[in-house]
C-alpha cells in the first residue's frame, strides 16, 4: 500500500469507530505524526488533504515548518517533551502544544509569548505508575490546570493528552484520561480536547471520547531509524 491507500484505510477505520461510538465525525481530528520522516512526506500528505501534522522534536518541527512555509493551512502540533530552554522556538513554530506537564514549562511558554498569537496547549497526563514518564500525574492535573488558566493569559488551555501505558488495556487507561479531562473542564469549560489514540489504539481512544488522534506509522509506514 502507498501513502494514499494507507491514509484512506485509516480514515475508514476512524469513521467506523466514530459510528460505533455514536459520535459525530466533526468531533474527531486526525493528526498525522510525521516525525523522523523527511519534509517531503508532509508535502505528499498535504496534497492528499491532510492539514494537521504532529512532530515530537523541536529542531525537526522548525526545519520542516521552515522548508514547507509555502504550503497553506497546515497546523503543526507539538507532541514531544517540551524543554524550557526550547520554549521560544516551540512557541514560534507550533500551533498547539500537547505536552505541557509542569508549571515550569507552562511559564516558559507564557514568557516566550512576546506578542505572539495565543497558543493552544494541552496538559499531558502520565497514565503509568512510572514517575519518570512524561506527563503530570492525574492527582496534580487540577493544580496545573488552575495555574495555566490563572497565570498564563497567552496560553489557551484546550484539554488533555496522554499515551496509553503498554501494560494495561487502552480502554481502562483512556477512562482515567476522560476523568482528567472532566477535571480540566471544571476549571476551563471550553477545554474540550482529548488528545489520545495512536496507530495501535485509536479505535479505543475514539470510544473513550478522544477528539484528537495522533497517528503515525499506520499512515506514514514504518519510521526511518534514527542513528
Ligand atoms: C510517535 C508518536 C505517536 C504516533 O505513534 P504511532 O504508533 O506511529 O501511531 C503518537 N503520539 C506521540 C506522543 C508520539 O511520540
Amino acid at each position: 500500500m502507498g501513502l494514499a491507500e494507507r491514509l484512506s484505510d485509516v480514515d475508514a477505520r476512524i469513521a467506523d469507530a466514530v459510528r460505533a461510538s455514536r459520535r459525530a465525525p466533526e468531533e474527531v481530528t486526525r493528526i498525522v505524526v510525521t516525525k523522523f520522516h523527511p519534509a517531503s512526506i508532509v508535502t505528499d500528505l498535504h496534497a492528499l488533504g491532510v492539514r494537521d501534522v504532529g512532530e515530537n522534536r523541536q529542531q525537526e518541527l522548525r526545519a520542516k515548518r521552515e522548508s514547507l512555509a509555502p504550503l497553506e493551512g497546515l497546523r503543526w502540533h507539538y507532541i514531544g517533551q517540551a524543554q524550557t530552554n526550547k520554549a521560544r522556538h516551540i512557541r514560534q513554530d507550533a500551533d498547539a502544544v500537547h505536552s505541557v506537564d509542569r508549571v515550569r514549562i507552562a511559564d516558559a511558554l507564557e514568557r516566550a509569548g512576546d506578542g505572539a498569537p495565543v497558543l493552544d496547549v494541552l496538559l499531558q497526563v502520565n497514565l503509568t505508575d512510572d514517575e519518570q514518564r512524561g506527563g503530570v500525574s492525574p492527582a496534580d492535573v487540577e493544580q496545573l490546570a488552575t495555574h495555566v488558566a490563572g497565570e498564563c493569559p497567552t496560553l489557551r488551555l484546550r484539554g488533555v493528552m496522554a499515551v496509553a501505558p503498554l501494560d494495561e488495556s487502552p480502554a481502562s487507561a483512556f477512562a482515567r484520561l476522560a476523568d482528567c479531562a472532566a477535571t480540566v473542564r471544571g476549571i476551563v469549560p471550553g477545554a474540550t480536547w482529548i488528545s489520545a489514540g495512536m496507530t495501535g489504539d485509536f479505535a479505543e481512544a475514539i470510544a473513550a471520547g478522544a477528539t484528537h488522534l495522533r497517528i503515525g506509522s499506520a499512515i506514514t509506514g514504518p519510521r526511518p531509524m534514527r542513528g
